[in-house]
């Protein structure tokens, strides 16, 4: 019966653009028979998924659409359920396990699973500012339509005081605008209101839209679902327009000469003895 076995592939498909949709997601879309996913990231990759049987759903039917994927890989069919980004941040993936867990499915049983990674919009926003993630970053969905409220702002608090550089992912939508305003509110409680701040909208995608700004200033600007805010910590700067978060090198080694600055050592923990 080993003919039988399905196969359900997870698949990130990127931020949007045919440049940043992997190899291995590209052949996996291309070796499925059935393709499910949201409208929108089935139009972004219409061109490779002509002729094949497609399942479009709209936002609010996920559950079903998870169901419907496992059904048909468990009958033997290869199913590719896309999700933009990467599958498993804020995606499908999740769900798919918790359906097949729901189900008793065991390792070895029909459909066998294989996620692919996509590019979430974390990095695919930070590349087109600049390299706000090189310290530690964290991601935090503002959508309370699963996640109880006072579970997000309490992420917020720790990220903000422990000086994350934060990517806010679900920011806003036509219905949920308190959210954004409260995330403000908790950040300028412990950073400088010229913390940068990026507003990056449809990141390669057809409408992408690039706003940079600060902790203060941000709120004037449209920040909507197609949005990723990015925050910088208290060490990230502008230069020349683009928003940088430094690694530390510059505590180190004197970035001018190459030189390793006085009583520090390549190698070894950073003598903190010397920076202020
Ligand atoms: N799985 C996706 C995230 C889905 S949650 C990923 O890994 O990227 C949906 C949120 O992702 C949106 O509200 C927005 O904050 C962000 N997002 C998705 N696509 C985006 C894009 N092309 N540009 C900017 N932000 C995007």
């Amino acid at each position: 019966m080993e003919d039988l076995k399905g196969k359900l592939y997870v698949v990130g498909i990127g931020p949007g653009s045919a440049d940043h949709i992997s190899p291995a997601a590209l052949r996996a879309i291309e070796e499925a028979d059935l393709v499910v996913g949201y409208r929108t990231y089935m139009l972004l990759v219409r061109k490779l998924i002509k002729g094949k049987d497609k399942v479009q759903t709209g936002m609010t039917e996920e559950i079903d659409r998870a169901r419907m994927a496992v059904d048909e890989a468990s009958k033997g069919r290869t199913v590719a359920v896309i999700s933009s980004g990467d599958a498993g941040v804020y995606g499908m993936g999740t769900l798919m396990f918790e359906v097949l867990k729901e189900r008793g499915w065991k390792r070895g049983d029909s459909p066998d699973i294989q996620i692919i990674p996509g590019m979430t919009s974390m990095n695919a926003c930070a590349s087109l500012v600049g390299a706000p993630l090189g310290h530690d970053s964290c991601m935090i969905s503002l959508s309370d339509l699963l996640t109880p409220w006072e579970v997000i702002e309490k992420r917020l608090e720790a990220a903000a005081s422990s000086d994350f550089v934060i990517g806010l992912y679900n920011p806003a939508s036509g219905r949920r605008q308190r959210q954004i305003v409260r995330a403000q509110q908790i950040l300028l409680k412990y950073r400088s209101p010229e913390t940068p701040v990026a507003l990056v909208r449809s990141a390669y995608r057809h409408r992408q839209h690039i706003l940079k700004t600060n902790l203060e200033d941000m709120l004037d600007y449209e920040i909507g679902m197609l949005t990723t805010v990015l925050i910088g910590s208290t060490q990230t700067y502008m230069y020349e327009g683009y928003m940088i978060t430094p690694r530390g090198y510059h505590h180190k080694y004197d970035l001018e000469k190459g030189t390793v600055m006085e009583g520090q050592t390549p190698g070894r923990q950073l003598n903190t003895d010397l920076i202020h």
